[in-house]
């Protein structure tokens, strides 16, 4: 058993029961007892950092139906060509397939008649401060810059602007509770050496198939790559299934040594995403995975949907862990 508790980071809050990076979203990820809570930012077209994942927004919100003439060529409707105030008037609602109209996870919330406004940075953090507060309890942040070279093609910067808001509220060195993530490791290199933020780092490692970032994904798994990224940043945040896979009993097996290589390098790990309603390929059921990440592997924390499921876990084998 490891000496210290793995982390529970509510992936985008507690996504599985409320839309994605809603306000609600949050405040019941706080609720059930997440130790972090993500916040994937993207900027408006007034350089505002906004919480959301897509740079898109038809597959999150009702911009179709709000603004109908503003799609691009393309044919989808992107959040940098919007000001915050124009954003201001759609509402997230539950991931769809836009060009099925298909619910991701038909299980989750589907209500409709409900507003969930789009979320500045500032707000997200000034919101889980007073949370903390009246809790009595230090759930941290763990924010990620999305795609920073797709915005500097588009005349924007969003790392400078996300640095320069999380230090307003606190956050800007090694000691506070707080992560700054990013899928590029051209852009967390510059993070660190030239935009000299203290913050802890984290490098996502993707898949190179998924073309998010220039990145080589498979050469930072290397002992090169992970030697490398321990120069920058203090943890990597790799996809699980890199970590763990299933036998045919869908018991979890260790399928690489990513986690340990990395550990031996004083990087923490924390792989995504436990999804209780989409289980990894093979895997029994939801404990097989946790068990996996957390008893095989020892990972040092979990992206998760599912906050309660995964404190569940983590708090039955750290017994002695005082909640609040
Ligand atoms: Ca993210």
């Amino acid at each position: 058993m490891n000496a210290t508790p793995p982390v529970v980071i509510a992936h985008r809050g507690a996504s599985a029961y409320l839309p994605e990076h809603s306000q609600a979203a949050k405040v019941l990820a706080h609720a059930l007892g997440a130790d972090f809570i993500e916040q994937d930012v993207i900027l408006t077209q007034d350089d505002i950092p906004i919480v959301f994942h897509d740079l898109e927004l038809n597959a999150l919100t009702d911009v179709a139906l709000r603004f109908p003439d503003r799609a691009r060529p393309d044919g989808s409707w992107y959040a940098i060509d919007f000001t915050l105030a124009e954003l201001r008037t759609l509402s997230i609602r539950e991931r769809i397939d836009p060009a099925s109209g298909r619910r991701t996870y038909p299980g989750r919330y589907a209500g409709t008649g409900v507003p969930f406004p789009i979320v500045t940075l500032d707000e997200e953090l000034a919101l889980v401060r007073a949370l903390n507060r009246v809790r009595g309890r230090d759930a941290g942040v763990y924010t990620e810059v999305k795609s920073p070279a797709w915005h500097r093609a588009q005349g924007k910067d969003p790392s400078p602007i996300v640095i320069e808001t999380l230090a307003r509220h606190g956050y800007a060195g090694r000691g506070d509770n707080a992560y700054l993530q990013c899928f590029d490791d051209v852009e967390l290199r510059r993070i660190r050496q030239s935009l000299g933020c203290d913050l802890k780092l984290v490098q996502l490692i993707g898949e190179n198939a998924w073309a998010e970032a220039a990145t080589d994904y498979d050469r930072l798994r290397t002992a090169e790559g992970l030697a490398a990224i321990a120069g920058y940043a203090d943890g990597i945040g790799p996809p699980m299934t890199r970590i763990v896979g299933f036998d045919g009993a869908g018991e979890p097996v260790l399928v690489s040594s990513l986690c340990a290589d990395a550990q031996g390098h004083g990087l923490a790990v924390h792989p995504f995403t436990f999804r209780a309603d989409a289980l990894p390929p093979g895997a029994r059921d939801s404990d097989a995975v946790h068990e996996g990440l957390f008893g095989l592997a020892r990972v040092d924390g979990l992206f998760t949907d599912f906050c309660d499921l995964t404190r569940a876990f983590i708090d039955h084998r750290h017994p002695r862990r005082s909640r609040a």
